[in-house]
């Protein structure tokens, strides 16, 4: 039977059978694992990728929540790691080496950026950072060292949509690792594996785990680049707990619920917030508004709680008057919990290709899952307060 996101969502990974009827994997704590025999050793030492051999590579509580999120991705395989950055640098120095060159969307989370010019500079890995909205244009960029080309749609900050398709089609033709990060969509609102991407990262921290207690990475794959990519990470002593992977899944149990609650209330929040004089734009792609409104219509089957708000131009000390006095909104980094967030956004120092450009102080919002009419008068208060009210 062909199943839907929702029903895989609930199911993918469990296996009540293999433990006496009960729904969840139990927590498994490991490090030692021990053998049978010399033998059987050697036979799982072959098998180390997909087995149960040391602590260090899984245990049946990993390969539940990896086999859970591949699912629902549509990838073939997926591999946990310790946190989303993880995920980021995991994949990267997969497919990366000394003398190689990356390309990279201006509009990538930040630490992401940092990790191109610290850490991989450091290794003698170039990184070129390229216009969100390049599209086919890749190709142009492209060199005979580039090894990967590596997309986040939309940024988290920003909100430009890719041209996913276009941008692998283009990379591929030059035999280039196409890399995304697919936090903002989740597996649910978005299926990389459909537009040409071969390696997806995400933050499992943020929708996959959704209530801000677990950091923890995943990255998911097909079949052909999983013995590269769980040999990088696994080499690097990426590795997860039991307990962490148990509450990821418990998680993903939920994403359907919570998603198709957190969309609502991001559109009602940022359709609200679209009307009010303080407002200059929202930066929200579901927005027909949007600038990347078309590809995310042709390309996305939702959105997901976080957005930008743009306001007219205001002092800092306004802004910080209607974040600080907020009730419901917490200020704090990470999203995809079940609380609404608001956290003010510095981005023009992030940029090097391209200029982010904009009226006024720009806020990043992230829509929980209260009442929208409390969030809606949490808001109303917040802008009182940013006039000087
Ligand atoms: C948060 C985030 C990450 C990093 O995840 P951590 O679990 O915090 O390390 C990577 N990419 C995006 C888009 C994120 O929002």
């Amino acid at each position: 039977m062909t199943k839907r996101d929702r029903t895989l969502a609930t199911h993918a990974g469990n296996h009540p059978k293999a433990h006496h009827g009960i729904v969840n994997p139990p927590v498994y704590h490991a490090s030692t694992v021990l053998y049978d025999s010399v033998a059987d050793m050697r036979a799982r030492h072959k098998e180390r990728f997909n087995t149960v051999y040391y602590g260090r590579y899984g245990t049946p509580t990993t390969f539940a929540l990896e086999e859970a999120v591949a699912a629902l991705e549509e990838a073939d395989r997926a591999v946990a790691v310790p946190s989303g950055l993880g995920a980021v640098s995991g994949a990267l120095l997969s497919f990366l080496g000394a003398g190689d060159h990356v390309l990279m969307v201006d509009s990538t989370y930040e630490p992401t950026r940092v990790f191109c010019d610290t850490q991989l500079r450091r290794f003698g890995i170039e990184t070129t950072y390229y216009d969100p909205s390049v599209g086919a244009g890749i190709a142009a960029l492209i060199r005979p060292n580039t090894k990967v080309v590596y997309l986040e749609s939309p940024g988290s900050h920003t909100f430009e949509i890719q041209d996913v398709p276009a941008i692998a089609a283009a990379a591929h033709e030059r035999d280039c690792v196409v890399i995304l990060d697919n936090t903002w969509a989740s597996p649910l609102f978005f299926k990389p594996y459909r537009h040409g991407v071969d390696v997806v990262v995400h933050a499992a921290t943020k929708y996959i785990v959704g209530h801000s207690d677990v950091m923890m990475g995943i990255i998911t794959m097909r079949d052909r680049f999983f013995t590269q990519v769980k040999t990088q990470v696994h080499g690097m002593g990426f590795a997860v707990g039991g307990d962490d992977c148990y509450l990821a899944l418990r998680g993903l149990r939920t994403i359907g619920a919570r998603l198709a609650q957190h969309q609502q209330t991001a559109l009602t929040l940022a359709n609200w917030l679209k009307g009010r004089p303080e407002v200059a734009r929202v930066l929200h792609p579901a927005l027909p508004e949007h600038p990347g409104h078309d590809l995310w219509k042709r390309d996305f089957l939702g959105s997901s709680g976080l957005f930008g708000v743009v306001f007219n131009p205001f002092d800092d000390a306004r802004v910080a008057a209607m974040i600080d006095g907020m009730e419901l909104f917490g200020l704090g980094f990470s999203w995809g919990g079940y609380e609404s967030l608001m956290v003010p956004s510095s981005l023009g120092s992030a940029r090097t290709a391209t200029r982010w450009r904009q009226p006024g102080p720009t806020v990043r919002i992230h829509a929980g899952l209260e009442d929208p009419d409390d969030l809606i008068a949490d808001l109303a208060r917040g802008l009182d307060r940013l006039r000087g009210n």
